[in-house]
């Protein structure tokens, strides 16, 4: 079986941190900026980033129709952080009206953005994951939390007492950021789904 063929959204964000955690993960990983490269990926890495300058960009790149589209037939993703708050069916805290993240429906949640950013900008912490041994260090950049999930949504991780880490079917987001450790444990998890 030849590796998966996995895109990263590369119009803002943290990109080559996802392209080389990926590429250790076993995936054959490349950049995704127009809708053409879009159709070629057998999945989709959204990474961390700023979700109201993604969505804009989202826009004005035309791809925002084409990724929802693509997400509603199964293509599986995997958001981190900004990536995560994209992938939500309803977001909390989307910013200002017109230059607001858009939800792209990929897992039937409610996340909302900033949510530990009002306590603490950013902080790291070790916490378990359900299906990986031990803990993962996580860490939080002005992260979001998950407020709400679908029936068919599982919470692999929490902190803090929200959720922050889910899965629905193979889309899988995370409110941390594990593409800036060295563990690929989280990444794996999604190529191997793949194949
Ligand atoms: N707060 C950012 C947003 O709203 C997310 C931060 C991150 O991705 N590290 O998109």
């Amino acid at each position: 079986m030849s590796a998966p063929r996995v895109g990263v959204l590369a119009l803002q964000g943290d990109t080559r941190e996802h392209l080389a955690a990926l590429r250790e993960a076993g995936a054959d990983a490349c950049t995704v900026r127009r809708v053409d490269e879009l159709a070629r990926v057998d999945g989709l890495v959204i990474p961390g980033g700023e979700s109201t300058t993604m969505s804009h960009l989202l826009r004005e790149f035309d791809l925002l129709e084409s990724l929802r589209a693509r997400l509603s037939e199964g293509m599986p993703a995997y958001g981190s952080c900004a990536g995560m708050i994209l992938l939500a069916t309803e977001i909390a805290d989307a910013g200002v009206p017109g230059r607001e993240a858009l939800p792209l429906h990929g897992i039937d949640m409610t996340v909302r953005r900033n949510a530990f950013g009002r306590q603490v900008d950013s902080f790291e912490e070790d916490i378990p994951f359900d299906g990986l041994e031990g803990t993962v260090h996580a860490v939080f950049i002005r992260a979001p939390w998950v407020e709400r999930v679908g029936a068919g949504v599982e919470v692999l991780a929490s902190a803090a007492g929200h959720p922050v880490a889910v899965r629905q079917g193979r889309t899988l987001a995370t409110a941390f950021h594990p593409e800036v450790t060295g563990d690929r444990r989280v990444h794996k998890l999604f190529v191997d789904s793949l194949s």
